[in-house]
């Protein structure tokens, strides 16, 4: 049988090998072998520096043979075999071998190989117990001209280990699935290669795991990124043009209705950018397409408003829009402030309510039965003009009389297959608007979010207040103590404080509402760093005990938040929260979106460490919402210069949410590149570099080229080996969508 990229990678390599690779980065087809790319290069005539070894990790170095002993062992019938390679400074790294069977012709001093092992340190001396190596000269035992040759005109790549596969195991690996491959596939048209400078994919990918001494490998990784970009941006390019060919409902706001009512009563001028967005929006609806459009924009930059009239265009065209939140928190609150805004707008049916207005309906899942069937019953009638609900409400079986529109807040788990779904709800698929909080650097905007249109709000309404935020290192007892001394100012001048710890702390299984709520998800935290040991987290529950003994909050009203209590005391909290009943919120990141309490002015975050830098920033737009500044004490125990601290550092510096998202993207690229944690995801993007400026100036040049490509063949007939490769990528997509659940 022949051996293509998309052959499982057990026709190159063993079973068990195919597993531990595949359990360790995600490598399941042939072609995923191909691009598991070396971390670094080695000169084969260059000798190595033993003073760059550190005990523990896995060291490749080239070296010369300086002595090799035999000694026979005391209990076994075995001879051992110790050698001892010497660097150009004089420093050496001893290597022992427990049989000397088949190595005592191969390490004769003078020699050089290369070695790789697991360094270790034994009676004070660096030693490589049974190294993996290989001489690269020709009299010392096995060389063969082969190996010599190749040795004298390339450089030796070293992959990091993968699954306990070694970097010469995967060497001989890669350059054995090259020999089984019939041909690699050429995914670019020539046209497209000539006019960007770019090399051949084979060559790329040839260079890449065996490069020649003078090969210039920079052009190799960008073809490499190139063919990434590429592949991703024709998905893109087929899923716009298949969008672009649904037949939608043209929804256009009625002259003096529901819309204008609103807009004439709105008790704030919009801003510059808000109108803006609002014409965009407005013109994407009146067409007989789907809108798939993206808003950004920072928390309170005023999103909400925009939706509210984009929804309330839709209504006044006859047709329904269901605003989808993550949790059921937020679901609730936002139906409470549509309401609020809305006023007699929304009590159609009503004594009182407006002749033109509608009716704004919650619909959640804890709902007792009795209300949640009058709510069905309003929405399938067509009576509730706006429903609110959770996600739920498009996974359900809840029929819309006419949905015309779908607003998602906070995009974060709303993905393809979601919007698939969607069409499946209404008789012409609705138009949809996603809203995001995360500012969207413009690498991941054309990629991850590359099939749909985006807007930015770049100004937040006047009014705003600054937010400081300060890293407290929290080993210094001094240093808590005056953190809740602050909070207690802050009280005293009338102020409200929130307090959010990684976990609820109560043992059971995580804070389940929608996921959302508990500590990072493992995928939303960098690697962990040397720095970081296995910690206890502060619970929720844990902290509000000991908030309540703290000498300084002696007094004060504090209570929890959390995603395990029943919906109403939840929102009993919330509600009391807003009321300025309460002064100070425990809470788990169940506040990090949407909720708005303008009197809230200072925010302490335990356990800063564990969050991600867009979650920090998230979670501190809760504060300064009002007229007072708002004040973000980030506690941790991390120290200031290892990856965590800057981390931390980073989101103490500025508040700009497009350049924390740069440095959180480059943050995380170092940790794929050190750790395997985050380099195990399929389908993440293997060459890309997200934050990376030159990348997103080649993202646009491949969307440019894919979407030129995929309107000539839509169906990609005269490009077979890019289909393949989209095909490839799609079930990639698809696995890894299956596996998250
Ligand atoms: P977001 O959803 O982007 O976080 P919101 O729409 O909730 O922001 O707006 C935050 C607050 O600012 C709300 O209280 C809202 O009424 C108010 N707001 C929105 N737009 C304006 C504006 N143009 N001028 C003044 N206040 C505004
Ligand atoms: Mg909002």
């Amino acid at each position: 049988m022949t051996v293509t990229e998309d052959s499982r990678v057990t026709a190159v390599v063993s079973a068990p090998v195919a597993k531990s690779l595949e359990k360790a980065r995600g490598v399941v087809r042939v072609g995923d072998l191909l691009e598991l790319v070396p971390r670094a290069y080695l000169n084969p005539g260059r000798l190595s520096a033993f003073s760059e070894l550190r005990e523990g990790e896995h060291a490749v170095v080239v070296a010369r043979v300086a002595e090799a002993k035999t000694r026979p062992m005391r209990q076994k019938r075995k001879t051992m075999l110790t050698a001892v390679l010497r660097d150009e400074q004089g420093a050496t790294l001893d290597l022992t071998f427990f049989s000397a069977w088949g190595h005592v012709d191969k390490l004769l001093p003078g020699r050089v190989g290369v070695f790789s092992g697991t360094v270790s340190v034994f009676n004070r001396r660096l030693q490589l117990a049974h190294p993996e190596y290989e001489m690269l000269e020709h009299d010392a035992g096995d060389a063969s001209d082969e190996v010599v040759s190749r040795f004298a005109e390339h450089l030796m790549p070293v992959y990091p280990v993968t699954g306990g596969v070694t970097s010469p195991k995967l060497r001989r690996l890669v350059q054995h699935a090259f020999e089984q491959l019939e041909r690699i596939r050429e995914p670019l048209p020539a046209e497209v290669r000539l006019r960007r400078g770019l090399l051949g994919r084979e060559a790329a990918l040839r260079r890449v795991h065996a490069p020649r001494l003078d090969d210039d490998l920079d052009e190799a990784r960008r073809r490499l990124r190139y063919d990434e970009a590429f592949v991703l941006q024709t998905i893109l390019a087929q899923r716009r043009a298949r969008t672009e060919a649904l037949a939608a409902t043209s929804r256009v706001a009625t002259p003096g209705g529901l819309r204008d009512a609103f807009d004439a009563r709105l008790p704030f001028e919009l801003t510059p950018g808000q109108v803006a967005v609002g014409e965009e929006i407005e013109a994407d609806l009146a067409r007989p397409r789907p809108m798939h459009r993206l808003l950004q924009g920072e928390v309170g930059s005023g999103k909400t408003v925009i939706a509210l009239r984009a929804m309330l265009t839709v209504v006044d065209a006859g047709g329904q829009a269901a605003l989808l939140a993550p949790t059921e928190v937020l679901a609730a609150q936002h139906a409470r402030s549509l309401r609020l805004l809305l006023g007699d707008l929304a009590e159609a049916g009503m004594l009182g309510g407006s002749a033109i207005g509608t009716r704004v309906e919650l619909l959640t899942g804890s709902q007792p039965a009795a209300v949640r069937r009058r709510v069905l019953n309003d929405v399938v009638t067509g009576d509730a003009g706006i429903v609110v609900g959770t996600h739920a409400l498009i996974q359900q079986h809840v029929a819309f009389h006419d949905l015309a529109l779908v607003v998602v807040d906070e995009q974060h788990r709303f993905g393809v297959e979601q919007r698939d779904a969607l069409r499946e709800k209404a008789s012409a698929p609705p138009h949809l608007l996603v809203m995001t909080a995360t500012p969207i650097p413009r690498t991941v905007a054309m990629t991850v979010f590359g099939d749909m249109e985006t807007s930015t709000l770049r100004e937040l309404p006047r009014g705003r207040s600054p937010i400081t935020t300060h890293v407290v290192d929290a080993a210094r007892e001094s240093w808590v103590r005056r953190t809740w001394e602050r909070v207690a100012e802050e009280v005293a001048a009338g102020h409200q404080a929130y307090v959010v710890c990684p976990k609820i702390g109560d043992d059971g299984p995580p804070d389940g509402e929608e996921e959302l709520d508990e500590a990072p998800a493992d995928d939303d935290l960098p690697p962990e760093g040397p720095d970081e040991g296995p910690r206890p987290l502060t619970g929720v529950l844990e902290m509000a005990e000991r908030l309540a003994a703290e000498p300084a909050l002696a007094g004060l009203r504090i209570a929890v938040l959390h995603g395990r209590m029943d919906p109403d005391t939840k929102d009993a909290v919330m509600r009391a929260f807003g009321a300025g009943e309460l002064d100070v919120l425990v809470a788990t990141t169940v506040i990090e979106v949407g909720v708005d309490v303008p009197n809230a002015s200072v925010m302490v975050v335990v356990d800063a460490d564990r969050f991600g830098i867009s979650q920090l920033h998230q979670l501190r737009g809760r504060v300064g919402r009002g007229a007072v500044p708002g004040l973000c004490l980030l506690l941790t125990t991390a120290p200031p210069d290892g990856p965590t601290g800057e981390r931390l550092k980073a989101v103490e510096a500025t508040t700009d949410g497009f350049e924390l998202a740069r440095r959180d993207l480059q943050l995380r690229r170092e940790g794929d590149v050190l750790g395997a944690r985050q380099s195990g995801g399929r389908s993440s993007v293997r060459f890309l570099r997200m934050g990376h400026r030159d990348d997103e100036t080649l993202i646009e040049q491949a969307r440019e080229d894919a979407t030129a490509v995929v309107a000539r063949d839509p169906g990609l007939r005269t490009h077979p080996d890019l289909a393949a490769r989209v095909a490839a990528r799609l079930d990639e997509e698809q696995a890894a969508y299956l596996e998250r659940g």
